[in-house]
């Protein structure tokens, strides 16, 4: 593997290969790297001739200044993971070199409505900043394939709406959620949850799970009020738990509206705020 943390070094390494026409699969993170993350470079893998995983934890898209400091920084470790999945070039930039002074890396995009609930409700300016960074590390890679985590579901609808509103050839590629055995979703913050919490966690997935075998017995409204209540357990606070059409991401009356619904909630649990979601019809 090899690491680049400059843009034209990276550049001129890319160059020569796309001249061989080999295509370009690339994984954006922001390291503390877990068996999720490898998914998307093993399916990146599968499908390109060269893997480029960046690792930027970037600042314009935490909203709250704490967040960012405890962000888990793993540098060492995600080499090696990154080594085992045989990724073939590592972007680790400063944050200099993504904002360098007098290059405007902002974005005049409408993501109307998409960028307004849920994760834009109680994060504001974090889809901004996601968008601006993704935009961005996209230009310095120009990767041929996109590889995007389920997730972050409403963060893949934002990109796949950014790229159109781009015009972008870039395909984007939505990778499954990887869950522990219990089923708590995989996450760079679940290390940052007491022993109790992350045993109390496997009830977000349970929850999820429950939900979806409520299709055909009750309304969206009803499931969400269970849900709500499921979560409100002393040691969590449930942020929300939407029901949403999975293209608009707007809430959903009746399960007859859509053929595509996604359940998707945000818990803190303690200080650690934990997202999921789930397919539950489609
Ligand atoms: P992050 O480092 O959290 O910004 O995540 C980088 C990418 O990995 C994003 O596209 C995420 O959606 C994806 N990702 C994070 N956790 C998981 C997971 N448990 N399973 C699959 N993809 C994930």
């Amino acid at each position: 593997m090899i690491l680049f943390k400059k843009e034209y070094q990276l550049q001129n390494y890319l160059t020569s290969l796309k001249s061989d026409k080999k295509s370009i699969g690339f994984v954006p993170t922001m390291g503390a790297l877990h068996d999720g993350h490898l998914s998307l470079i093993r399916k990146a893998k599968e499908e390109n001739d060269c893997v480029v995983c960046s690792i930027f934890v970037n600042p314009t898209q935490f909203n709250n200044a704490t967040d960012l400091e405890k962000y888990p920084r793993t540098a060492a470790k995600d080499i090696e993971l990154l080594t085992s999945v045989g990724t073939d070039v590592l972007l680790m930039p400063p944050v200099e070199e993504v904002y360098p002074k007098g290059l405007d890396t902002t974005l005049e995009l409408d993501f109307g409505e998409l960028a307004n609930v849920m994760e834009g409700e109680f994060r504001p300016g974090h889809f901004d900043g996601m968008a601006q960074v993704v935009n961005r590390l996209v230009n310095m890679v120009q990767p041929h394939s996109l590889y995007m985590g389920q997730k972050d579901f409403q963060q893949i609808t934002i990109v796949r709406s950014m790229l159109t509103q781009l015009e972008s050839k870039i395909k984007l590629v939505m990778c499954p959620i990887k869950r522990e055995e219990n089923g708590l979703a995989m996450s760079s913050r679940n290390v940052r949850l007491t022993p109790e919490n992350r045993n109390l966690a496997v009830k977000i997935s349970q929850t999820l799970t429950t939900a979806k075998k409520l299709v055909d017995k009750k309304t969206p409204k009803e499931v969400k009020e269970w849900a709500m209540q499921e979560l409100g357990i002393p040691e969590f606070k449930p942020e929300y738990f939407e029901i949403v059409d999975g293209i608009s991401l707007q809430s959903i009356d009746d399960f007859s509206e859509t053929n595509f619904a996604v359940a998707c909630t945000a818990v803190w649990a303690g200080e650690v705020r934990l997202i999921d979601n789930m397919v539950l019809k489609s």
